[in-house]
């Protein structure tokens, strides 16, 4: 069966052992996941059931040094080994040669060639862009394969009916800037990137919370927002149409290890519901997302994608 997809990148989770260092190891801290994951989310996580896929995947692509943002995020978005690429893993933004692999690969590019419908669901500012002409601020990976797709982004008027999303989740921060009116629920969040995923064939939102709280090291923050997380998460598996499937993935570890406030070496979890989990199982790092996604697409006329590498 063909889907359409909801892709959700988490950005620094992994999969880790169990103890003080690790909020995950407690089920209190996800609790609305874990009744669906029926296991903890830990190293060595392993689930399978019809339209449901829960497994661990490499995220240090073979090249030594601990992984980083840029390549990993490049790396999901292209099917590409881009720390392979670029001979070490890169953090945070996209320029650079980096472009090359997300201008001729990206999976928002693809997707359209192949007949069908992308969307960037984050809510973008116009002082993000005015920044990156100043030179202040340089563009990040999903902003690279957005653009590169000549697709627009969306801003507080999308926001405020619904169809946008900020990478917080609730919208705090995005409130807090000016930039959006009143924070939502996560749970409003869940349904409003579930319509968004419903009307597309890939609808992507990334979330930064769990990176950050894994580099400040605090515990009590980390549970804040993993909780958090799992509302919206839930709310989204709850609100899935038939023929659109979740995918939560991550590009390094962090949040799974407060002993550190660097990124780990763990595997990060790949997280699949609806109809074409299965065609996930073979995946087995970052490289596998993207031509698994492009293989398995509803494209408007209902016909099969074919993958294109
Ligand atoms: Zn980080």
């Amino acid at each position: 069966m063909t889907s359409r997809f909801i892709l959700i990148f988490l950005d620094g989770l992994g999969l880790g052992s169990a103890g003080p260092q690790n909020p995950l190891s407690d089920p209190a801290t996800m609790p609305h996941c874990q009744a669906l994951w029926a296991h903890p989310l830990l190293a060595e996580v392993q689930v399978q059931r019809p339209r449901f896929l829960l497994k661990p995947i490499d995220a240090t692509l073979g090249v030594p040094g601990l992984p980083q943002s840029a390549t990993g995020q490049t790396t999901l978005y292209t099917g590409h080994n881009a720390a392979r690429f670029r001979g070490k893993h890169q953090t945070g933004f996209a320029n650079g040669s980096l472009r090359q692999l997300i201008e001729a690969h990206g999976l928002f590019k693809r997707v359209l060639a192949q007949g069908g419908t992308a969307t960037l669901a984050n809510l973008y500012s116009p002082a993000y862009f005015e920044a990156i002409a100043q030179r202040r601020w340089r563009y990040s990976v999903c902003t690279l394969l957005n653009m590169t797709a000549g697709l627009p982004f969306r801003m507080q008027y999308e926001y405020e009916r619904g169809t946008a999303i900020f990478w917080d989740i609730t919208g705090e921060i995005a409130s807090s800037r000016g930039i959006a009116t009143a924070p939502i629920t996560p749970e409003l969040a869940g349904s409003y990137l579930a319509t968004l995923g419903n009307h597309h064939s890939i609808t992507l939102f990334e979330c930064y919370l769990s990176d950050y709280a894994g580099h400040a090291r605090a515990y009590d923050q980390a549970v804040a927002v993993l909780q958090r997380i799992d509302r919206f998460l839930a709310t989204v598996v709850a609100s899935l149409g038939p023929q659109t499937s979740l995918i939560v993935v991550s590009d390094h570890g962090n949040v799974e290890n407060l002993a550190t406030k660097c990124h780990t070496l763990n595997a990060v979890p790949l997280w699949v519901v609806g109809p074409a989990a299965h065609a996930f199982t073979t995946v087995e790092d970052l490289t596998g997302i993207t031509p698994t996604i492009l293989a398995n697409l509803l494209t408007p006329d209902g016909v099969k994608g074919i993958a294109q590498k």
